[in-house]
């Protein structure tokens, strides 16, 4: 018989209930016995949801994250939080996010640095290790939870970071070898195990996805030493795998000495025929066949199809998951009930795929008659996707395959364009400017809620939004910038107004995804062919710059970034859906240009974060992002300045291909590397303007005027002062006016400073 399992489910609930519990208890609302009530409440909660499977994960819901949690079991914690006073949660808490509920009144510790859990948009809090670094056990959060389970009458799979993956995952002080710290770790894993066996479960799910990644030899090698030493373990090992191929890891996967492995086969499916042949008789393979990263239905029939062969080869041995842990989708379609029932019907979130799960494994353990009719009605939903007219649209596909390289080429280079567009500027040296957004008040966000439940007229949002777009450009020339901004009052958030308004994008409710702690976000879905049906931001900007004789830059949102904040099609490759956001940007860019608008900033916050995990994949995927880039912004004439905007300043590995997105000028986020990130432009001799970030927007710190020009002192150091512009990190809108205005106040006088030395 096949198995169904799960490796993880998110841990927020379907209504965000644990984001509430936790903010409440930050805030001293409610006790740490609240909050732990809560919680097992939601795990009960989602051990119901999956009671049926064969196995059901333990150990995946998380207070805060995962890997955190993982550190807490090794009771490996940052030393300046093991002195402090407390319990292990406001440890736990401090960890996370710096302070406990206890410790209000004093300033916190240094929280853990975040950082992505490989290609998704979830943080995780990076373990920090050095020379003395100890490990010592604490299973008890495992342990508990087992019981837990149990008694919820649900078949428990405890769920850990596996030791070679967490050592990849801790961050080393400079220079420290992280691997050395394997031969410490191992012991203490290995009493996790055995404790794990104690408590009576079969089967531990091990996770190790850097087995889709590029490893070197001494990682290959950390893998051999560490399953190895396991090897003994009373538990079986379920090693699991996502996010990617296994590639040329594929047979050692297969042979560490482990019960089973799990792979995605929804990314990796070109590989499970070879697994399926190199896989040791005696183990199980676990096939991620739903995909754990999207909202899509699957296509049952066709998989069940594929999997027959595998299944009459693999027998009891086979075993269905979702790709990865559920935790990259929202929990539950059945919310959403005012979404289009059309496109509805083409939808999954967790709580379907594990009907899908279901649904497959009946099929194939008792054939295809005892579930037919869900089959049936699976594959009118497959066919009403893949021929709806709401998807296709043959005009945007027309338009994709008539786009020529020409089409991403500026008219002259950058010399002449500087020339050109200093002539119709007239900018002073070390010009100021912002990245786009100002203060988000309350006002603001009161009028834009107002108006979305229709409590308030068209014309009273327009005329609320314009009184703030005036404020801002009042304020600004006030403040004596030079290019000013409308400063995005009407924006809600920098891909949701724009997909709000491109035919072939879907908002939903309640999708949900954990970004990190308690923090959410609700990626768009971007279900069909992309077309801009009318302008998206020229009434605004041309109302802007009606205010003022100063130039004003139009603000858009990159086809890149787009792409990789939505959940996007399926049915096509990334690059092409990148390729018709390109061209409905474009049109922006143009209608903005044709008004009269001639410096345009096209943000590409995410386009870095889109990076394949291997390496041997990222030129392709900086190929076809750069091409969609040039495509969107250089159509215009030699006199119209674009911009481009990226929220991180690391280029070292990519500069080449950020020099060929040929804007005329780039702002980064440079203030806390105190401009050394900029020596990859100057070694590069990175030809066009630059505005490297001197104000961190991130704190409500106030950077005088000394810290600035010092920061920008240094930056002349590495690039021509004639191509540096002066600009905060980011945009502005999470800080208060109060914070804003002496910040910019310091800038402009910085500037103004610098032209004198210049
Ligand atoms: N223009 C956007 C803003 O100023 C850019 C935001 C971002 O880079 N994340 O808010
Ligand atoms: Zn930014």
């Amino acid at each position: 018989m096949a198995k169904a399992h799960n490796l993880g489910f998110p841990r927020l609930g379907t209504r965000r209930e644990l984001k509430f519990a936790l903010e409440d208890y930050w805030r001293q609302n409610t006790t740490a016995d609240d909050l732990l009530t809560s919680a097992a409440a939601l795990r009960a909660q989602n051990w119901e949801i999956q009671a049926d499977l064969d196995l059901v994960p333990v150990g995946d819901f998380s207070l805060y994250d995962h890997v955190l949690d993982m550190s807490f079991t090794l009771g490996h914690l940052p030393e300046r939080v093991r002195q402090l006073k407390g319990t292990e949660l406001d440890h736990y808490f401090r960890v996370a996010r710096g302070r406990s509920p206890a410790d209000c009144g004093c300033s916190g510790v240094a929280a853990g640095e975040m950082t992505k859990w490989f290609d998704t948009n979830y943080h995780y809090i990076v373990p920090e290790v050095c020379g003395d670094t100890a490990f010592l056990l604490n299973s008890q959060r495992l342990v508990d939870q087992i019981a837990e389970a149990r008694s919820a009458g649900v078949t428990p799979k405890p769920v850990i970071i596996g030791p070679v993956t967490y050592l990849w995952l801790c961050k080393a002080r400079s220079g420290y070898d992280r691997l050395q710290l394997l031969q410490n770790l191992l012991p203490v894993y290995g009493q996790l195990l055995e404790q794990l066996a104690d408590s009576g479960v079969d089967w531990v799910q091990v996770d190790e996805p850097i087995l889709v990644t590029e490893l070197d030899a001494d990682w290959k090698l950390a893998f051999e030493t560490a399953y190895h030493h396991l090897k003994g373990s009373r538990a079986k090992l379920l090693l699991t795998t996502y996010f990617g191929v296994l590639g040329e890891n594929l047979q050692q996967a297969c042979n560490l000495p482990v019960a089973g492995l799990h792979v995605d086969a929804v990314r990796g499916r070109q590989e499970v025929n070879a697994l399926v042949d190199w896989l040791p008789s005696h183990k199980v393979l676990s096939l991620g066949v739903i995909d754990g990263r999207n909202i899509w239905k699957t296509d049952l029939n066709a998989l069940l199809e594929w999997l027959a062969p595998i299944h009459e080869r693999l027998g009891d041995r086979l075993w269905l998951a979702a790709s990865c842990s559920l935790l990259h989708v929202p929990v539950d379609l059945e919310l959403e009930t005012e979404l289009d029932p059309e496109i509805r019907s083409w939808l999954a979130f967790a709580v379907q795929k594990l009907d899908e799960l279901r649904l497959l494994r009946s099929a194939l353990n008792h054939g295809t008659d005892a579930v037919a009719e869900q089959l049936a009605a699976n594959a009118r939903a497959i066919a009403s996707r893949r021929a709806s007219t709401r998807v296709h649209n043959p005009t945007v596909k027309q338009q994709v395959q008539a786009i020529t390289s020409d089409l991403g080429e500026r008219r002259s280079p950058y010399p002449v364009r500087a020339e050109r567009q200093a002539v119709a500027l007239q900018l002073p040296r070390y010009p100021t400017t912002t990245i786009g957004s100002f203060p988000q008040t309350t006002d603001i966000r009161k009028a834009r809620l107002a108006y979305r439940k229709q409590e308030i007229s068209h014309e009273l949002y327009v005329s609320t939004m314009k009184g703030e777009i005036e404020r801002a450009v009042r304020e600004q020339e006030k403040l004596g910038l030079d290019v000013l901004v409308h400063g995005e009052a009407e924006r809600n958030d920098m891909v949701e107004y724009f997909g709000e308004q491109l035919e072939g994008y879907l908002f939903t409710r309640f999708g949900w995804v954990q970004s990190y702690g308690s923090r959410c976000v609700k990626p768009p879905i971007l279900y069909g062919d992309v077309q801009r049906p009318s302008s998206m931001t020229l009434d605004w900007t041309v109302y802007a710059r009606s205010l003022t004789d100063k130039p004003l830059k139009g603000m858009l949102t990159g086809p890149v970034t787009i792409l990789n904040w939505s959940f996007v099609r399926d049915d096509q490759p990334r690059r092409d859906t990148a390729l018709q956001l390109a061209l409905a940007i474009r049109q922006e860019v143009l209608d903005l240009e044709a008004a009269g608008v001639n410096v345009i900033q096209i943000d590409e916050a995410a386009l870095r974060e889109g990076l394949p995990l291997r390496r041997s994949q990222w030129q392709d995927y900086l190929d076809w992002t750069v091409d969609a880039f040039r495509i969107t912004a250089n159509g215009v004439r030699d006199t119209t300045q674009i911009h481009t905007h990226m929220c991180y300043s690391e280029f070292n590995d990519i500069i080449r291909d950020i020099a060929r997105m040929d804007a005329d000028v780039i702002t980064i986020e440079t203030s806390r590397s105190a401009m050394e990130l900029l020596d990859v432009f100057e070694e590069f001799h990175y030809p066009n303007e630059i505005g490297p970030g001197v104000y961190d927007i991130h704190t409500p710190n106030i950077p005088t005027k000394e810290q600035m020009v010092a920061l920008m002192s240094k930056a002349a150091e590495r690039i021509p002062a004639e191509r540096l512009w002066v600009n905060p990190d980011c945009g502005l809108k999470t800080r208060r006016w109060e914070e804003v205005l002496p910040a910019l106040e310091n800038m402009v006088a910085a500037a103004r400073e610098l032209r004198g030395i210049a």
